[in-house]
């Protein structure tokens, strides 16, 4: 029977949270192959995926593959854990004329042949079913590895593709990612979701200054995300007011400054409001004037319940593009619309703000104000 076999990474790590750990893992497989037909089976070690529509494989595997948690997924067929059955299936390998290895593991040791044995009994199979064929253990060029598992059934397969890795979404809690239409934010989203954040994103939009497409645009990068990090909230917020009352009373070089020290005060009550325990960003150091040292220092002050976490800190821009193609929200995020924070973009942004002079800005404006204006005008839309 054609099956998938699939391995999970670090869970092993989590000694007695590993039965909540695995709970949410095969919660969050289930929900992301929801629609199809599938037989889903537990054994020590693995989850064997069987009775799916053979047409639908590469459906299913293009799934499994954006599941955080899992490690890796093989196709594979199921057979007895017993020796002619085996061979039976090694019959069918073709390997003309190629140089192959085999790799045997064998979980259940009251398998009666021990590894080694069971390696060069197949071997010899292949070679003699195989013109031209021969062992290398070095650098062969098929790969033909068993899996004997302890529920007594053996697994045939030759490639292990690799998966996402990381954490079951949802096993780190919840936050709030700061979603604007950039390169940055969405591969925060996903870098934080693969430690197992689950995440609801929250956008500030400076309509009619920016425009629908640029609102248009977040909705589309968050339906990518949502592949990886499956259904969530996307609160949008209009943020004009705000920066129309900074950019008349503010100086100008603490403008971003300050628009970040408010977005974050407004981000902090969704959170504390909504059960949402950190604030997630894109912000890499000395990327521009607002992530210098001191800046995120500043902007970090106007925070004391939640923590923001900064996923591509410490990451270079191509690298955040290498990340961003592969998650296939690049081609979206440069589009041209322009972004709220470009909207009044002074020419100077201070690169040392102080939290003093920040403050001092503040009281010109009436900050509580603001916030509620802000928060009275939040759109929910539903990702998925
Ligand atoms: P990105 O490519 O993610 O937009 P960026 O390099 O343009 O990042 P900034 O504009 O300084 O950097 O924004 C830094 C971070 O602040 C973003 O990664 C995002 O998390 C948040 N942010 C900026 N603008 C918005 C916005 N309009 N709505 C929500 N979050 C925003
Ligand atoms: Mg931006």
């Amino acid at each position: 029977m054609k099956v998938l076999l699939l391995r999970f990474g670090e869970l092993y790590l989590k000694g007695n949270n590993r039965k909540i750990f695995e709970g949410i893992l095969v919660k969050n497989i289930e929900e992301a192959l929801n629609g199809e037909n599938f037989i889903f089976k537990k054994t020590f070690g693995r989850y064997v995926i069987s009775n799916y529509e053979e047409n639908n494989e590469n459906i299913l595997v293009d799934k499994l593959m954006k599941v955080f948690g899992l490690y890796s997924l093989s196709r594979a067929v199921e057979v007895n854990a017993d020796i002619d059955e085996i061979k039976n299936e090694i019959n069918k390998i073709n390997c003309l004329n190629k140089s192959f290895k085999i790799f045997v593991k064998r979980a259940d040791k009251s398998f009666p042949i021990c590894s080694m044995e069971l390696a060069k009994l197949l071997g010899e199979v292949v070679l003699k079913n195989n013109e031209g064929s021969i062992v290398d253990l070095y650098n062969p060029e098929k790969e033909i590895y068993i899996d004997i598992r302890l529920n007594k059934k053996a697994y045939v397969f030759s490639e292990i593709i690799k998966c996402q890795g990381g954490l079951p979404l949802g096993s780190s809690g919840q936050g709030l990612l700061l979603l604007s239409g950039g390169i940055d934010s969405p591969v925060s989203g996903y870098l934080i979701g693969k430690r197992g954040l689950k995440i609801d994103a929250l956008h500030f939009h400076s309509y009619p200054y920016t425009s629908i497409e640029a609102k248009e645009k977040v909705v589309e990068l968050a339906k990518k995300l949502r592949s990886y990090v499956g259904k969530f909230k996307l609160y949008v917020v209009s943020f004009t007011k705000v920066q129309e009352a900074i950019h008349m009373n503010c100086s100008s070089e603490y403008m971003i400054t300050i628009m970040r020290r408010i977005m974050m005060r407004i981000a902090e009550k969704i959170c504390l409001k909504n059960g949402l325990g950190a604030i997630i960003t894109g912000e890499s150091l000395g990327q521009v004037a607002s992530q210098t040292m001191q800046s995120i220092m500043v902007t970090n002050n106007v925070l004391d319940k939640i923590p923001i976490f900064r996923p591509c800190i410490a990451m270079d821009k191509e690298d955040i593009i290498k990340i961003a193609e592969s998650i296939n929200t690049f081609k979206t995020s440069i589009l041209p619309y322009e972004d709220c924070c470009t909207v009044f973009l002074p020419k100077n942004p201070v690169i040392r703000p102080t939290i003093e002079k920040a403050k001092k800005e503040e009281s010109f404006l009436n900050i509580e104000i603001l916030i509620q204006e802000c928060l009275d005008s939040m759109e929910v839309i539903n990702i998925d």
